[in-house]
């Protein structure tokens, strides 16, 4: 059996509570565990986060949330038309950010990748960034 859902929200500091709170529930009837719900929870923030913070830069854009059921797997994609990513590789490294003024730590992504079994970034310079992670 499969099921999905996409919703558009704006890249405001939040709606990260909002996709968290709307991914959660749509996973629900699959009688996940609490750390499978906080796991994805985690995983869908850092996504969201970074899209308003890097990949629109705090400036006003839509971002794309899109999960699917199939069977017990869940796949989640969050997709922004923001700058995009230079170097993917580098950006995936651990400690690696681009706004350490900001207080970020770099971690976003080895969350994302530690919390969810798997991760796939596609992005392209000036076109946006596409975060595909399954469970
Ligand atoms: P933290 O997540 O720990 O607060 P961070 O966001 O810098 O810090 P990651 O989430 O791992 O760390 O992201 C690493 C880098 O990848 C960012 O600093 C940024 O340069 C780039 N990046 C991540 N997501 C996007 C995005 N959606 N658009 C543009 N650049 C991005
Ligand atoms: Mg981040």
């Amino acid at each position: 059996d499969t099921n999905e859902m996409t919703l558009v929200f704006d890249s405001k500091s939040e709606n990260e509570g909002f996709a968290r709170v709307a991914t959660a529930a749509f996973i629900a009837p699959l009688n996940p565990t609490m750390e499978e719900i906080s796991d994805i929870k985690t995983a869908v923030s850092e996504a969201v986060t970074n899209s308003i913070i890097h990949g629109y830069n705090g400036k006003p854009g839509k971002i794309t949330l899109h999960c699917s059921i199939d069977m017990q797997n869940i796949r989640i994609e969050v997709k922004d038309e923001g700058c995009g990513i230079e170097d993917i590789q580098k950006a995936m490294e651990p400690l690696y950010t681009t706004k350490p003024e900001l207080e970020r730590s770099g971690m976003g992504f080895a969350f994302m990748e530690a919390f969810m079994d798997h991760l796939e970034v596609i992005s392209q310079a000036n076109q946006g960034t596409k975060v595909i992670m399954k469970k």
